[in-house]
């Protein structure tokens, strides 16, 4: 579905909100409106068939006041400067609320990965690595996977970036992207970071309100890296997946879809369309399902004028990052449907990526409960920390969210001033 309006705007609009709201400082408000550095890049790749094609590349910079740059690479025929920046500014709120000595960033490649070998991936992502060049690096910028992009990927970037270190530096430099696969120095529990964070959130919220996730029912939109894990660690949980789309259609089933068996579908066809114990509905059908939860994990703008008044769920949570946009986000509190929102409840990815860049920083091995139980108690007190601001602000959660963010930047430059 195309946006109809530009997605820095909507950053912009959720922004102002919460700085109305808790009357931040307006310099602070002005530093913050901005990015502070967008990187384009042009640069020529090698094809199989030994033609040249260019591509265009992005890193949007967006704030440092906390730590390092951090955020995701995407690969999209859509990703373009206004997206980048949008969700940029996303890492900087998340990794605020989420208490990390770490900023936001966001990049990407505006191009269709599926249309390519993994030879040309290869290639693609190395070139890409080397036009960034000192733009990014394991005390400055560190990226991650995004949508189309995964440890592979990473073991690329990170492999390109040591190679154009001095020899001497490369051992300590193997923090300059996370998400890595584990032998190359990635974490446990990084791949099922975002969904586990996700259902750590959910059954929180389960908790607060009386509310029986072992009877839930759900439907899921993307059912990638975030969505698939999401629906796998529900499943020991009880909750039931009526139906789900992807980039290839929408299918659905009442009885409940099992996670486990359609994930070993969709590894196997690359897409969830044929699944043979589903029935293929259109996307209209599919966004008016009557389920207690919506878990939209795929692209922004998803929820929006033309769709939220569809939506038929007591809670909206978001694994994607701004699928609902300003018009979306009226409609369904209007209609008294509750969001977790987006800096909230995906920011079990971006924590666990922390965890992975510590320890390779420390040259440590966590296990899997030690990363786990960090994860739960991080992300379980950012919640708390957003749900107290909403209480004490008599505002929705989205904005409770960004005003803890926004306290804790506004507090940073305080105390530090502007230079000179
Ligand atoms: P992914 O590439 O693993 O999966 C994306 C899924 O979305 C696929 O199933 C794809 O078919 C589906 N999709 C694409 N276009 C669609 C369309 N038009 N309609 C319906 N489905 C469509 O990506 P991911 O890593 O799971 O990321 C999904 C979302 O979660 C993105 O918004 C991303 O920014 C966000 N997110 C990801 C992470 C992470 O750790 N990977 C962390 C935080 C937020």
């Amino acid at each position: 579905m195309k946006r109809k309006s530009s997605l820095y705007e909507n950053v912009i609009e959720q922004f102002n909100k919460a700085a109305d709201a808790m009357s931040l400082d307006p310099n602070i408000r002005k530093i913050l409106r901005e990015t502070v550095n967008e990187i384009t890049v042009h640069f020529p790749v090698r094809m199989d068939d030994g033609s040249i094609q260019m591509f265009r590349g992005y890193r949007v910079q967006h704030n440092n006041a906390l730590g390092p740059f951090k955020g995701g690479l995407r690969y999209h025929p859509a990703v373009d400067i206004d997206e980048v920046r949008a969700l940029a500014a996303w890492m900087t709120w998340k990794t605020a609320i989420a208490n990390l000595p770490l900023g936001g960033a966001k990049g990407g490649i505006q191009f269709d990965p599926k249309k390519h070998s993994p030879r040309e991936l290869e290639r693609i992502t190395r070139r890409f690595t080397y036009a960034l060049g000192s733009n990014i690096g394991p005390e400055y910028d560190i990226p991650a996977p995004d949508m189309n992009t995964n440890p592979q990927i990473m073991a690329w970037i990170l492999d390109t970036f040591l190679s154009m270190m001095p020899p001497q530096e490369r051992q300590s430099s193997f923090h300059i992207v996370t998400g890595k696969p584990i032998e190359s120095g990635g974490s446990q529990g990084r791949m099922k970071a975002t969904g586990q964070g996700l259902v750590y959130i959910l059954e929180r919220w389960a908790d607060d309100e009386v509310f029986d996730l072992s009877k839930a029912t759900y439907f899921v939109q993307g059912f990638g890296n975030v969505g698939s894990w999401a629906a796998r660690l529900l499943k020991p949980i009880g909750a039931k997946m009526i139906a789900v789309e992807d980039q290839s259609g929408a299918i659905s089933n009442p009885a409940g879809i099992d996670p486990d068996e359609l994930l070993e579908y969709a590894t196997k066809k690359g897409k969830i369309s044929g699944y043979p114990n589903a029935k293929v509905i259109d996307h209209f059908t599919y966004m008016q399902t009557v389920a207690d939860i919506f878990i939209p994990a795929a692209l922004e703008s998803q929820i929006t004028s033309d769709t939220a008044p569809l939506v038929n769920v007591k809670l909206v949570i978001e694994g994607a990052n701004g699928p609902t946009d300003s018009d979306g986000d009226r409609i369904l509190r209007e209609r008294g449907i509750h969001i977790l929102p987006d800096i909230l409840a995906n920011a079990g990815g971006v924590i666990v990526s922390y965890f992975e860049w510590l320890q390779n920083k420390r040259r440590e091995y966590w296990d899997l409960e030690e990363v786990d139980s960090k994860l739960h108690r991080k992300l379980i007190k950012a919640y708390v920390r957003v749900k107290e601001t909403a209480e004490e602000y008599e505002t929705d959660w989205r904005t409770a969210a960004y005003i803890v963010a926004l306290r804790r930047l506004e507090h940073v430059y305080k105390e530090r001033g502007i230079f000179p």
